[in-house]
């Protein structure tokens, strides 16, 4: 049977129009990767997901996939049905050319000598794999220590938690981990704390990555506004100046997780079709809803519920129920708010999309194994925002290759010493975005 035209695959790319519903099943991403462009101008994850493959290539599969002018003309994106804005950027960038021609040189030395292939050699190798292992093993020590009730355990399993599955979950939500898409798909699933991993592709890949910092179209700009403002982009309120308080920031990113991203944006999303009113999603069928529904009463419900189960005391039971996802949700934000969202990176722009994710991003610890693998890498934030599609395992490597070009290029590159220079620069961004007068 045919398939009707309104499930059809379509995506525009540098304007023009295509049916890709028949790639589906060969691209070799897989499917989900290829979905996230459907309905949508895909024109930012088409360049920024292949990096490495010859253009030449890559467009002889879109002129077999091109719509005519006659099928295409009554096509609307849904940027355009949500009324949300166009943002365009430049392609023709020398710079970009350069990165990606001494980033793919990096990895098919790689390649050569790994005997692996060039994509595999992006993705993570045995040794990040063992990494992952041992990480995964202290996990369980602690989630062990956990269901136990080990007063402990509150600190350690969150902490471990989150150092697991930021190494896994965010490469492998990124199409990073595997070369074989259905590793990639599945991961993040063992994760659901996290977020659901269909909001996150929605926010993280299809709206920050595609458009960081850039107003009305990243999602990260407007979590809770009316709460927190973090950009000049939006309306200054009275309620915005609690922000100058260290302790607020304390606050919010202990709640933060827990009543926004994996609940309260999650529903909104589903409901209003479109997350934080910048990325808009495509509708889904009402059986996926209810399995999507289904989880994250599971999830977050599950989380809650069970040391009323297992645990003796009220107080025991209160405590292990509340306590972990706050510290979680401290140590994500702790590690996610600290790399766009500074005085020198939260209001630059530029039209040159490969300059743009560098001077909107800052990099922190870069020589520090111990931030490296606290933040799972995003201490390689400007690197993993130029190739979001290589494992970060790698960015190690790449981040002198990036830093060179940068030099050479006049683009300018951000960093600092470590967790505290990022935590003051954010705190700093927070309490400027406090007062009225920085309004756009
Ligand atoms: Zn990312």
């Amino acid at each position: 049977m045919a398939t009707a035209a309104k499930d059809r695959l379509v995506t525009k790319i540098h304007d023009k129009w295509y049916d890709l519903t028949d790639f589906e099943k060969i691209h070799p991403g897989g499917p989900v990767a290829l979905g996230l462009a459907s309905g949508r101008d895909g024109t930012v994850m088409f360049e920024s997901h292949h990096p490495f493959t010859h253009r030449k290539i890559l467009d002889a599969i879109l002129q077999k996939y091109e719509l005519d002018e006659e099928s295409s003309r009554h096509l609307k994106t849904l940027e355009e049905q949500h009324g949300i804005a166009e943002h365009r950027f430049n392609w023709k960038s020398e710079f970009g050319d350069a990165l990606k021609f001494h980033v793919k040189e990096y990895f098919e030395a790689e390649a050569k000598r790994r005997n692996v292939s060039l994509v595999a050699a992006t993705k993570a190798p045995p040794e990040r794999w063992f990494e992952i292992a041992v990480l995964g093993v202290i996990f369980f020590a602690t989630l062990v220590s956990f269901i136990r009730g080990d007063w402990i355990s509150l600190f350690t399993c969150p902490l471990g938690v989150w150092v697991f599955g930021v190494n896994t979950f965010h490469d492998a939500a990124h199409f990073a981990l595997h070369k074989n898409w259905r590793v990639n798909c599945t991961v993040p699933y063992l994760f659901p704390h996290f977020s659901s991993p269909f909001v996150w592709y929605h926010q993280h890949n299809i709206g920050h990555h595609s458009y960081p910092n850039v107003a009305h179209r990243d999602p990260d700009l407007v979590h809770h506004y009316w709460m927190k403002r973090e950009h000049k982009s939006v309306k200054w309120l009275p309620a915005h100046e609690k922000q100058r308080n260290l302790s607020f920031l304390v606050f919010w990113w202990t709640v933060a997780v827990e009543f926004g991203l994996a609940t309260m944006e999650d529903l909104w999303m589903v409901m209003y079709n479109v997350y934080n009113e910048s990325v808009p999603m495509k509708v889904i069928s009402k059986k996926r809803l209810l399995c999507h529904v289904i989880g994250r009463v599971f999830t977050i419900g599950g989380i809650h519920v069970w040391p009323f189960f297992v645990f003796d005391t009220w107080t025991r039971s209160i405590i292990f129920a509340t306590i972990p996802y706050l510290w979680f949700s401290f140590l994500f934000m702790m590690n996610t708010q600290i790399n766009h969202l500074t005085p020198e990176t939260a209001h630059e722009a530029d039209q040159d999309w490969y300059k743009h994710q560098v001077i909107t991003a800052q990099d922190f610890g870069v020589a520090s194994r111990f931030c490296f693998l606290m933040s799972g890498g995003l201490n390689y934030q400007v690197v993993h925002h130029l190739f979001p599609t290589v494992n970060h395992c790698h960015l190690v490597k790449l981040q002198p290759i990036v830093a060179r070009l940068c030099e050479k290029h006049g683009v300018e590159y951000k960093q600092v010493a470590g967790y505290a220079a990022a935590i003051k620069a954010h705190h700093a961004h927070t309490v400027n975005m406090s007062f009225k007068d920085n309004e756009n």
